[in-house]
């Protein structure tokens, strides 16, 4: 049981279920960032002059210089670039995906910073591509991440 296993193929699988309920908190950048996309359908980004980076989601202080406190004050986008991205086939517990779900990393216009979010309703995928938001309307819109559909190309 406490021995050291050394080789991936000797690791022993236990099936069974763990009853753990969580609350994740936003944190005060990160609710300045989900209030303004549900109410007002826009990106805030937060700003560090000593670096002059662009921090897309916001932060409240400065990763690379660690300068803050950092406010959640800059706008950005709506439009950005996809910079990376990945089509993912199966979903988390290896079952496959009745549709392909492409995954990217967008630079929103302004930002220095990528999010992390779904292309949608793009077949002709590129490094490079402007895209814009598709926002949930604006009465289903709950706060999370979700309320962004995800992005789709501009032109
Ligand atoms: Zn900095």
């Amino acid at each position: 049981m406490f021995e050291k296993v050394s080789d991936p193929k000797d690791v022993i699988l236990v099936e069974g279920q763990i009853p753990i309920r969580h609350r994740y908190t936003p944190g005060v950048a990160g609710e300045a960032f989900f209030t303004a996309l549900r109410d007002r359908g826009r990106f805030v980004a937060s700003r560090c002059d000593s670096c002059a980076v662009t921090y897309c989601p916001p932060r409240l202080f400065c990763e690379r210089c660690f300068d803050g406190p950092l406010e959640a004050d800059v706008e950005v986008g709506p439009e950005g670039t996809v910079e990376s991205f990945s089509v993912g086939y199966t979903g988390l517990e290896g079952e496959p995906l009745d549709e392909p779900v492409t995954v990217a990393l967008v630079r929103l216009d302004g930002a220095d910073t990528v999010l992390v979010h779904f292309l949608v309703d793009s077949d002709h995928l590129m490094i490079g591509q402007k895209v814009r938001p598709a926002f949930l309307p604006k009465g289903k819109r709950t706060g999370s991440i979700l309320d962004l559909r995800g992005f789709t190309p501009a032109e």
